[in-house]
């Protein structure tokens, strides 16, 4: 343990290893957090450091190994029934005590739901910088500092961020951007039990019973297959094609935002800088125009199909393969295709 000032400028280089704060539900780990575990390997190599994983649940110690096998090099866990859910207060004071503890330079968090809420209330708590919703990192061959590099300026340009005089350099990252880490089943780690104090776990809110929302069930990332529908889909009824097809394919629906703005089908469903990154192995985007913000959520498909009545349509940039015509005549044509090649 090292007692370095958090935020003393002239002691940034008391702040070593690079940490990510993995992400479970109901017990199971949550696949970001091995996305997070192989780029925080790269950053960790890069920099001649160790990468550790902080782990907060309850009875989930046996899930320590996993993050071991996945490249971690120690692994805090921190395993009480307070912990069992995720809760802003507690989780936030016990990860900002341990980063006061041992000084992490860079912490990775998933631009999850629970990410996003937990890495803006520790960076809070310990007063360092925060970039969000990252597409890229890597580190300045130079300085030393970690390059945050995210869209902005509603998509239109990408911009790398940096936290020069502040640690640690804490970012959320984007789900299905980065890679997973391997499992190496030989790689040894180390588990440290943290102790943690009553105060640490005292939270203003309580949980009462969970009610999965829609996002919950759609889960998009997670497809091998997803069929999307744009605003060339023309209105809600006609988003059954899309889901019949969907339906033959066994994919998921996705949608543009102008889709979802137009009440045909809700946010769940969003692709794009303000919805889901999505990384399926087959993308079929039916009368979608292909606007950069769309582009952001799921351009790295393996194959990308396009449908558009448009020839100059800017998807048709990006896909591997490119239908133009009419898409609601053209996906009910490939439904029944399928149906018969694939016998359902
Ligand atoms: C800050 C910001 C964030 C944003 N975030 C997102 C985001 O997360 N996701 C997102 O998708 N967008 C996002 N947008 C909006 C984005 O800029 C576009 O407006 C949106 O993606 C357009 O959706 P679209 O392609 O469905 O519609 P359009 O751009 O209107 O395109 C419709 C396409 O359908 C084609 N078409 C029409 N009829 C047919 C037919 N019968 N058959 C085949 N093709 C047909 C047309 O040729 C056209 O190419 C964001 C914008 C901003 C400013």
């Amino acid at each position: 343990m090292t007692n370095a000032p958090i935020n003393n400028i002239g002691n940034l280089e008391l702040f070593k290893g690079v940490w990510v704060l993995a992400e479970q539900a109901d017990g199971q780990l949550e696949s970001i957090t091995y996305e997070l575990l192989g780029e925080g390997r790269k950053l960790a190599n890069e920099l001649g450091t160790e990468l550790s994983a902080v782990l907060l649940g309850s009875n989930i110690g046996n899930k320590a190994q996993a993050l071991i096998e996945r490249g971690a090099d120690k692994v805090y866990l921190a395993d009480v029934p307070e912990l069992a859910y995720f809760a802003d207060e507690p989780y936030a004071k016990v990860i900002s005590k341990l980063i006061r503890d041992y000084s992490p330079t860079i912490v990775l968090c998933g631009a999850t739901t629970v990410g996003r809420s937990l890495a803006a209330r520790v960076a809070i708590t310990v007063n360092t910088g925060l970039t969000a919703d990252c597409t890229a990192l890597a580190i300045d061959p130079e300085t030393r500092n970690l390059l945050q590099t995210r869209p902005a300026c509603g998509g239109n340009i990408i911009a790398t961020i940096v936290t020069p005089g502040r640690r640690p350099q804490i970012a959320t990252v984007r789900q299905k951007v980065m890679k997973e880490a391997a499992i190496d089943g030989s790689h040894q780690g180390a588990v440290v039990n943290v102790a943690l104090t009553p105060d640490l776990l005292t939270s203003r809110t309580k949980r009462l019973r969970h009610v999965p929302g829609e996002s919950a069930t759609v889960n998009i990332s997670e497809a091998n297959i997803l069929v999307a529908g744009g605003r060339g889909i023309q209105k809600s009824e006609h988003f059954d094609v899309i889901g019949d097809l969907a339906k033959v394919l066994k994919a998921g629906v996705a949608a543009s935002r102008a889709a979802v703005d137009s009440n045909w089908i809700s946010y769940a469903h969003q692709v794009g800088q303000t919805g889901k990154t999505v990384c399926p192995k087959l993308y079929i985007a039916c009368g979608i125009s292909g606007q950069i913000q769309h582009l952001a959520g799921m351009a790295s498909a393996e194959t990308i199909v396009a449908i558009n009545r448009d020839p100059d349509a800017p998807i048709f940039n990006v896909a591997t393969y490119g239908v133009v015509g009419d898409a609601l005549e053209i996906v009910p044509r490939l439904t029944a295709e399928f149906k018969k090649i694939l016998g359902r």
